[in-house]
């Protein structure tokens, strides 16, 4: 098992390629991949590598890059999608919506008139989430 890894956690899994995931970026301290409940098409999740419950768990440093790389994918958000918007949102803790327990940051695109709920319902499909990681890819 990997230094930082925590039994049973997915995002820990998707790290180390025991689950899948449409991956968009990766590097020593980040991965980021496809939310596979978008609140909208090209909702990306920026996560640590290194496993911390929360905000509270993650070192200054995972923060800064996560910040950098957030502000990256936006960026990428903007030229591939054209979004009227960008929302970044970080939950800790059940009460503040966390539902997954391993800090991680969302990058979510959006349009006028287009409802949000911060957390889809609907599981998009793998194929649909890969097209998209690739089309943020080419202009990351
Ligand atoms: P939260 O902990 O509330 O910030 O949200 C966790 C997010 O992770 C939700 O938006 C889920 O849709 C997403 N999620 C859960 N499992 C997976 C998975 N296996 N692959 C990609 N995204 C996931
Ligand atoms: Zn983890």
């Amino acid at each position: 098992m990997a230094e930082h890894q925590a039994n049973d956690c997915i995002f820990c899994k998707i790290i180390n390629r025991e689950a899948p995931a449409a991956i968009i970026h990766e590097d020593e301290q980040i991965i980021v991949f496809a939310d596979a409940f978008p609140s909208s098409q090209g909702h990306s999740l920026v996560v640590t590598k290194a496993h911390g419950r929360d905000i509270h768990e993650t070192s200054e440093e995972d923060l800064q890059a996560v910040a950098v790389m957030a502000k990256r994918i936006s960026q990428a958000q903007k030229t591939a999608l054209s979004p009227d918007g960008i929302m970044i949102a970080q939950f800790n803790g059940a009460a503040a919506g966390q539902t997954v327990f391993h800090y991680h940051t969302h990058v979510v695109p959006r349009w006028e008139g287009e409802k949000l709920t911060i957390h889809g319902r609907k599981q998009a499909a793998p194929e649909e989430l890969e097209a998209m990681a690739a089309k943020l890819r080419a202009v990351l």
